[in-house]
């Protein structure tokens, strides 16, 4: 699949969000954790429990937060204030192509 995209270099896809998106639907697509050091790390496996989510990144974390759309890790996607993604966690190109594509209305 990730090889197919970056094929596909005019591909103009926008993903496009509501800002109002609670933060595990936003995780639940675009699959990274901003945190707070400003690393942007993938997401291996996230799980909602009640008001709360669980997440497991690819540099072995466990996180576990809570579901808002006026959290920290919620405002940091749509203001994409990420420095630069985690080197362990080895964010494909494609993601990070999409993420950047991606449009908070
Ligand atoms: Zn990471």
């Amino acid at each position: 699949m990730s090889a197919n995209r970056r094929a596909k270099k005019k591909n103009k896809t926008k993903y496009v969000f509501r800002k109002r998106e609670k933060l595990y639907n936003l995780l639940k697509r675009i699959k990274l954790w901003p945190s707070r050091s400003g690393l942007l790390h993938g997401i291996k496996t996230l799980e909602k429990k009640g008001n709360y989510i669980k997440l497991e990144l690819h540099c072995d974390k466990v996180l576990k937060v809570k579901d808002s759309k006026n959290s920290r890790a919620a405002r940091w996607l749509r203001n994409k204030r990420m420095v630069k993604p985690c080197p362990e966690c080895q964010v494909p190109d494609w993601k990070l192509d999409k993420y950047s594509k991606t449009a908070f209305k």
